[in-house]
């Protein structure tokens, strides 16, 4: 049986109660025998500088290099709200994805059929929806040069951010959303601007390339991004995976995540590139932050955090098929009418973080 080694980072707020979920969930696979896990924990955000002053330790660093996958449930708080800037929470999880040279961000947006009617769209529109977006997650316009504010001197000023993408870097993020939709749908959607800007004029020119040389048996559509947003609202059934850079996939992806009703519910994965085996640095992580209106009372969602132990399952170790069996379990526990708060909508009661996480867990020992 093969054995992996998660380092868990479980940071700050709600963290430490939905990564407890996920260690429950763990076991039932490695009791059915189909892998076995080894949990590392670490600290990270506020919960890292409380204890050694850093965002992250340097020994930390270290073992997320080390580990099969890194999974980080949510940094931040009010509490470090005051903390020097280079050592504020989110600077450990930008390190993280730094230093592991996590380039591709996937953010699928799965409308449980249960939850259709948590949506802000019509039960129609969204139901049975599942799109991925891969949005290109450490270039573009947040880390181009030159950024800066100059001042003009004549009581103005002048803001600038710089887009700026070589051609390696489209043509990693597009494999990524190529080798995807083969799993999937078997379409890729890509999405930038080329009609005001350069960066989007070669970012579809690489996406063409790539495709007509590597992938003609995928389906590829090009669409502008402000049309794409318009069509994420109207009919986002017509999509299977987006890819799209930086900036655009932070706005496209937040949009595809409402449509799906909770903060709660999403999962991420952000991988870097695949070494000479094949195998790729990756971490896992919900959507959501760390929740400080409700940590400590026992009532987040842990959906997002397994959701993203699911995807370690299906991207970091071959076992799409475990994953699977996770994402019905969570399924049938909605189908089932048990809801945390977040998501209680009509129903009369709900259940804590907990009672949550074991009912995936009696929903999954019925099926592996
Ligand atoms: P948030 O995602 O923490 O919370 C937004 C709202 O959604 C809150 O009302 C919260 O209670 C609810 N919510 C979030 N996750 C939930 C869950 N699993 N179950 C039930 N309800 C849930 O965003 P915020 O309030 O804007 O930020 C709070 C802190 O988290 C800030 O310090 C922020 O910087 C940080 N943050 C961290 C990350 C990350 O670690 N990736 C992401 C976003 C925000």
């Amino acid at each position: 049986m093969a054995s992996y080694n998660i380092f868990l980072l479980p940071g700050d707020g709600i963290g430490p109660e939905v990564t407890a979920e996920v260690e429950k969930v763990a076991k039932v696979i490695s009791d059915a025998g189909l892998a076995s896990f080894e949990f590392e924990k670490g600290l990270v955000g506020g919960s890292a500088y409380d204890a050694h002053g850093k965002a992250i330790s340097e020994a930390d660093m270290a073992r997320a290099q080390a580990a099969d996958a890194v999974m980080l449930a949510a940094v931040g708080g009010p509490k470090w709200a005051d903390v020097p800037y280079d050592v504020r929470p989110e600077a450990g999880l930008l390190r993280l994805r730094k230093d592991l040279g996590l380039f591709a961000n996937l953010r699928p947006a799965v409308c449980y059929p249960a939850l259709a009617d948590a949506s802000a769209l019509k039960r129609e529109i969204v139901e049975g929806l599942d799109i991925m977006i891969v949005r290109e997650l450490t270039g573009g316009v947040y880390f181009g040069e030159p950024k800066e504010i100059i001042d003009l001197g004549n009581g103005q000023k002048r803001a600038i951010d710089t887009q700026v993408y070589d051609t390696y870097e489209i043509e990693r993020i597009a494999a990524v959303a190529f080798e995807l939709a083969r799993k999937r749908g078997n379409k890729v959607t890509s999405s930038e601007k080329h009609n005001v800007m350069k960066s989007g004029v070669l970012w579809k020119d690489v996406v063409t390339e790539l495709h007509r040389k590597s992938y003609p048996d995928v389906q590829l559509d090009h669409m502008l991004a402000d049309a794409l947003g318009m069509q994420l609202v109207r009919w986002p059934k017509q999509f299977d995976v987006i890819v799209t850079d930086n900036l655009f996939g932070d706005m496209l992806s937040d949009v595809a995540s409402m449509l799906t009703g909770s903060l709660g519910m999403l999962p991420s994965a952000s991988l870097g590139a695949a070494d000479a085996n094949g195998k790729r640095k990756a971490m896992y992580e919900p959507v959501h932050g760390s929740a400080p209106d409700i940590a400590g009372k026992g009532i987040a969602n842990p959906i997002a955090m397994i959701g993203s132990f699911g995807m370690a399952l299906r991207y970091s170790f071959g076992l799409g098929q475990a994953a699977d069996l996770i994402e019905k379990a969570i399924a049938d526990v909605l189908a089932a009418g048990l809801r945390t708060a977040d998501i209680k909508g009509e129903a009369t009661t709900s259940i804590s973080t907990s009672a949550m996480g074991d009912a995936i867990v009696t929903a999954l020992k019925k099926s592996v």
